[in-house]
């Protein structure tokens, strides 16, 4: 496996890929340290000191994680350092802050002198798989929730982008987390989901990635019945009306498009917009759009670099020639820049389309890139009807200063995130996760931690009599 730097195409390291067979043998040592080791068995308070420790490791390294991220994913290094690793350590610090209270016991009376006791426990062995659009990050949200649950894990990073998970085995190493209860495979997809997705052995895939994918893994984990989390693509609305602060919907719409060069599963990748001011917005946007500054990641002045891969670059090329042909207007970008400095790397322009119509391809697929694509609305209704005509249900956001209006937009989306007057928070607190085919299970929060759980009813009755099934059944 070649690793490279997006930004000017060359190979900063190989890994040799693990076969079918090493990876059985990381799922044994997996399944071993669930079933006999230290891990599960730590009192909480000890496992929060471990969980507490990753957390200050990540913020301990926060620079040289940031460069690494920054040379292997291509995104400027302004986002790596003030966003993706701060907040991969905070993951790690909120999660041991608050999952004891998460699993506090309930105990109900049922009736007579029965009881029933709910119990959280770890699910087992639990597979961690990673994209590439935020492999620090999203590798940290998961694995919190999983260790503080008390699983071992296998943790998978895309082959695109191994090298932040590398770094974060080796904090995780350097905390002293028992032997066994994290696991890092660097494979190939494909003899990945072959090895992990029918083995009885592993109780939980979280799986962050692609639909295409995301289908393999619950077909082929459909023998094996596993529990599954399944955080997929998007295709978000922005919604703006006529009374929103055009300033700040220009440049929040901008963030949501062209931030990690469009390759967010939020990005607002379909930007509504209400008739009466289309045709303003439109042109601010689009002068905007065009003075964004492309460059090499590790450039500080950099705000949008390179996409992740040529093959990304491609399927985006590919999509803006099919919207053109399917009737958008291109008002700016649509090609590879001719600045002689970036041709080595996979830049592409910040693109705008308009006059996209639902019917267009543009309009329905995740092109997961640096395109824009505007729509025009006349009431809040066509809005609405807009925004939920998709197969997604990952995000939206809405900008009024009507507060009845935006809350009764936020009521009928068929999302599982709606932004009012913002975007792009996520906070440890809420949990996030899509509805329709961006898939099911949430991550972050109370409910992302439960998710790594099963859960226990222990029923007792102390009461000689009245047990009906016990006493009288057979009339002994
Ligand atoms: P991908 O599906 O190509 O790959 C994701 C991961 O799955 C990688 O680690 C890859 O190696 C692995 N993989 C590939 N084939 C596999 C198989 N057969 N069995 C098991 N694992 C396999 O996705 P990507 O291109 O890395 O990421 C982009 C996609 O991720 C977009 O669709 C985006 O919307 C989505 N995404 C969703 C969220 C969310 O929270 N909903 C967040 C980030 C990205």
């Amino acid at each position: 496996m070649k690793v490279i730097n997006p930004s000017s195409g060359e190979i900063i390291r190989e890994f040799s890929l693990q076969t079918i067979e090493e990876i059985k043998a990381v799922i044994t040592q997996a399944r071993q340290a669930f079933d006999q080791g230290p891990w599960p068995r730590l009192s909480l308070a000890e496992r929060k000191q471990f969980i507490l420790k990753i957390g200050q490791g990540i913020l301990d390294k926060a620079a040289e994680l940031a460069e690494i991220e920054t040379l292997n994913t291509g995104k400027p290094i302004k986002e790596t350092t003030f966003m993706d690793i701060p907040s991969a350590a905070k993951a790690f610090e909120f999660m041991a802050n608050n999952f004891e209270k998460y699993l506090e016991k309930e105990t109900l009376d049922i009736e007579g002198q029965a009881q029933g006791r709910l119990v959280r426990e770890p699910l087992g062995v639990a597979v961690l798989i990673i994209p590439w659009n935020y492999p620090l990050l999203i590798a940290c949200w998961k694995l919190a929730s999983a260790l503080a649950a008390g699983n071992t894990v296998i943790l998978k990073p895309s082959s695109l982008t191994p090298l932040s998970a590398l770094e974060l085995s080796k904090i995780i190493k350097a905390a002293g987390l028992p032997e066994g209860a994290v696991n890092l495979v660097f494979s190939s997809g494909d003899v990945f989901g072959k090895a992990v997705c029918q083995d009885s052995r592993i109780d939980l895939i979280s799986f962050t990635g692609s639909n295409e994918v995301g289908r393999q893994i619950l077909e082929c984990s459909s023998q094996s019945v596993k529990k599954l989390i399944m955080e997929l693509g998007g295709k978000s609305a922005s919604i703006i009306f006529k009374d929103a602060d055009l300033d700040t919907a220009v440049n929040s719409a901008l963030t949501s498009i062209f931030l990690n060069q469009g390759q967010m599963c939020t990005a607002m990748s379909r930007i509504l917009v209400q008739d009466s001011i289309y045709d303003r917005f439109t042109k601010e946007f689009v002068s905007k759009a065009q003075r964004i500054k492309l460059g090499p990641g590790l450039d500080f002045e950099t705000q949008m670099g390179p996409l992740v891969s040529d093959g990304q670059r491609q399927k985006v090329i590919v999509a803006v020639e099919k919207a053109k042909s399917e009737g958008a207007k291109l008002l700016c970008g649509g090609k590879i820049p001719d600045n002689s400095q970036l041709k080595r790397g996979f830049f592409f322009e910040p693109t705008v389309l308009a006059q996209v119509t639902p019917q267009m391809s543009i309009f329905r697929e995740e092109a997961f890139g640096p395109i824009a694509v505007l729509s025009k609305f006349s009431t809040p209704e066509e809005a609405i009807a807009l925004a939920n005509d998709s197969d997604f249900g990952l995000a939206a956001s809405i900008w009024t200063k009507d507060q009845d209006l935006a809350r009764s937009t936020a009521a009928k989306i068929n999302a599982g995130t709606v932004w009012i007057n913002t975007y792009g928070m996520f906070y440890n607190q809420l949990p996030f996760g899509g509805f329709k085919q961006s898939g099911f299970g949430k991550e972050l929060g109370k409910e992302g931690f439960l998710e790594y759980t099963r859960l226990k009813n222990i029923i007792t009755d102390q009461s000689a009599e009245g047990k009906p099934l016990v006493n009288f059944w057979y009339g002994f």
